[in-house]
Parts: structure tokens; C-alpha cells; sequence
């Protein structure tokens, strides 16, 4: 089993804002990150020397990139799975391809969710119209129609509320297979964002309640409105799902909260995640170590929360305002040289002692 020493170099896939909260507490520990990006001027560029530039399925760039690294880890799901198990016949891959290959695939990664005994919204496959037809005439309305794979922050989903909408919606998805999933009305979301080591232990982080506008993340309130049974419940899921995977590094499960208190996993992301940012600030490792602690094989860090944590987004044009974000909570801006309308800029934590 691979254990990195200091100085050890870890890859990871992927340079946006989750790849350079990665690469930082990287360095905190002495361990060094390589990125590799498909675009230039990507966020975690900016914070180490070691980057490539290529498209993911470069076998050229990936095998040079491999000799360079110790271990190689991810920060973004939608990656094509054959060119993982490519990499993962040089270096250990950390998480491995089967939680990748499973989790980007709404149908699979629902399938998978049932098998180990835990709730989801109701669904249903729908490759084609009568499909499509079929399963709102089984679901019923409202319902959200997604697409399988690539879809993130709302992108790939339509709302139906007929049988007609849910054919029209597919035919808008260009053939692309999709879910049709039960709506949910629910009390209120929340995650637990939490990480398994190489040695099988287990370390999960006080699940958030979750704010979303527009299909993105807003805000993730620490604690929220989760119950202690309810708080526990939701670790224990990501407990089984981590354990099912085999999985080494953090993941993140999406919860709903029903009105009678019921938690369904809405979806699960191989990664860290947006609703683990307050873990910086409020614990005593963040979520960014500890993925880096798991995929170095070292042990896991503590996981406690030492302060209650409000995290906000700062999306679009908000960043604009960065002056005055500063003076209110620890801000964290991502270097993105453009503003783009729903693009995450960066975020904010705001602590209060714990009560
Ligand atoms: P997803 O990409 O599946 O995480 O969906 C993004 C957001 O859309 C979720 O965080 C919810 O706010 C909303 N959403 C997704 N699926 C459902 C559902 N079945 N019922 C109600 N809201 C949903």
C-alpha cells in the first residue's frame, strides 16, 4: 500500500476551486500537488508549479503526468472513467474508478443506493418518448426529469408536470438517456460530507443544512436544522455508501429532509464539496486535509467541530463587493479572472461559538 512521505507528489485531476482548497492543504503538510487541467488559467494553477494542460483523455499527457505523481486523486466527477482505469494501472487512484464510474450515473449511483437499503426519491429510466411517458404515468407529478451523466448545479434537469412535458423535455435533452425522479416537497436539504482512510477508518464531519438558489448552493449552516438522530443517521448513510465503495477519500452525500423527518440521498459526489467549505475554518482539519490525508494513506484528522459556521457563496458579480466581504467573516476568493453569471467566485465563512 502506497504511504506518501513528505515531499511526495500527488496528482490531481481537475484545477478548479476544489483542486486548489486541495493543493493548500497540501502544502500545509509538505506535500506537493501536480494539477492537471483541460483549459489553461484554471484556479488551482495558481497555487503550485507542478500543472499540465491537456485534454482528459491525452494518453500522452496522463502517462507523464503518472510518472510524476506518487498517487493521483480527483476533483470533479465528470471524467471519462476508461482513462482512470488507464491511470490507475500506473499510480494508486484514489478514490478508485469504481465509485467514479458508479457515482456518474444518476441510474447506477440511484440502483446502487437502493442496494444498500437506503431511501431516494422515487425514479425511473427513460431512454426513449413512451419512456418517458411510461414513467410519469408510474411516478406521477410534479417530477424532474435529468439527464444521466454530466449534469451539475440544475444543468440537464427539467421539471414536468404531464406526461407530454416529460416526452418534450427528453426530446430538449437531444437523446441523451435520462431519470425521471419524483419531486420531492421536502422540510429542508443537507449533506454530510465525510472520508474513509486506506486502514478503513471512517470520519465524518456534523452535517450542514443547505441552502440552494437556482440550483446552486447559497449557503450551508452548521448546525441546521438536523436533529442529533437525525445528524447520525446521516453519517451512518455515508458510512455504508464509503464502505460499499471501498472508497479512500472524502465524499459528500446530498440529503433530502422529509416533513416526517425521513432522510432520501438525493446524490453522491466522489469528492470533496462545496458544503464542506466550513470545515476550514470550524474544525480542527478541513476537508481539504483530510482528502489529502486519505490519499497519502495518512491517518485521518479530526473531524470535530469547534464553532457553529455559516458558509456563504459568493457567485457571479457578488465577488465585486470582495471589500466588504472581507471585513465580514474569512473569505476565500478563487482567482477567477472572470465573473460569469452563477460562476462560484468564492466564499465566505462566518463562525459563531458553539453553543
Ligand atoms: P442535483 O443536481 O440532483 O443535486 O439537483 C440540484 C438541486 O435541485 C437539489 O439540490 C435540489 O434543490 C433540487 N432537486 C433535485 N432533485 C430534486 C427532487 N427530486 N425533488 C425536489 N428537488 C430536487
Amino acid at each position: 500500500m502506497t504511504i506518501l512521505k513528505p515531499g511526495g507528489i500527488i496528482g490531481i485531476i481537475g484545477g478548479g476551486q476544489l483542486g486548489r482548497m486541495l493543493a493548500m492543504a497540501a502544502a500545509r503538510l509538505g506535500l506537493n500537488c501536480c494539477i492537471y487541467n483541460d483549459e489553461a488559467n484554471a484556479p488551482a494553477f495558481q497555487v503550485t508549479p507542478l500543472q499540465a494542460t491537456a485534454p482528459y483523455d491525452d494518453r500522452i499527457m496522463l502517462t507523464g503526468f503518472a510518472q510524476l505523481c506518487d498517487v493521483i486523486t480527483f476533483e470533479f466527477e465528470n471524467l471519462p472513467a476508461d482513462q482512470l482505469s488507464y491511470l490507475a494501472t500506473l499510480k494508486p487512484l484514489r478514490p478508485g474508478v469504481k465509485a467514479l464510474a458508479l457515482l456518474q450515473d444518476r441510474l447506477s449511483e440511484k440502483r446502487f443506493i437502493e442496494s444498500l437499503g437506503l431511501r431516494t426519491a422515487p425514479f425511473a429510466e427513460v431512454s426513449r418518448a413512451p419512456d418517458a411517458r411510461a414513467a410519469f404515468a408510474e411516478i406521477g407529478g410534479p417530477a424532474i426529469l435529468k439527464t444521466r451523466r454530466l449534469g451539475y448545479d440544475g444543468k440537464g434537469q427539467a421539471k414536468v408536470v404531464s406526461a407530454d412535458e416529460a416526452a418534450g423535455a427528453l426530446a430538449g435533452f437531444k437523446g441523451a438517456s435520462c431519470i425521471l425522479e419524483g419531486f420531492v416537497d421536502f422540510a429542508f436539504e443537507a449533506s454530510v460530507v465525510a472520508a474513509r482512510g486506506v486502514d478503513g477508518l471512517f470520519a465524518a464531519y456534523d452535517p450542514p443544512e443547505n441552502i440552494h438558489e437556482n440550483h446552486i448552493l447559497r449557503r450551508s449552516i452548521v448546525p441546521g436544522r438536523l436533529t442529533a438522530a437525525q445528524s447520525l443517521e446521516a453519517k451512518t448513510i455515508a458510512k455504508k455508501i464509503a464502505e460499499a465503495l471501498d472508497y479512500v477519500g472524502v465524499l459528500a452525500v446530498e440529503l433530502f429532509v422529509k416533513r416526517d423527518g425521513t432522510l432520501l440521498v438525493n446524490e453522491i459526489a466522489p469528492r470533496v464539496h462545496n458544503s464542506g467549505h466550513w470545515t476550514i475554518e470550524a474544525c480542527a482539519c478541513s476537508q481539504f486535509e483530510q482528502h489529502i490525508r486519505a490519499v497519502a494513506g495518512w491517518p485521518l484528522g479530526d473531524p470535530r467541530r469547534h464553532a457553529n459556521a455559516v458558509m456563504e457563496n459568493i457567485i457571479g458579480a457578488e465577488a465585486d463587493a470582495w471589500e466588504s466581504l472581507a471585513k465580514s467573516g474569512a473569505l476565500h476568493l478563487y482567482g477567477k479572472r472572470e465573473a460569469r453569471l452563477g460562476r462560484k467566485m468564492g466564499h465566505v465563512t462566518r463562525l459563531k461559538p458553539k453553543a
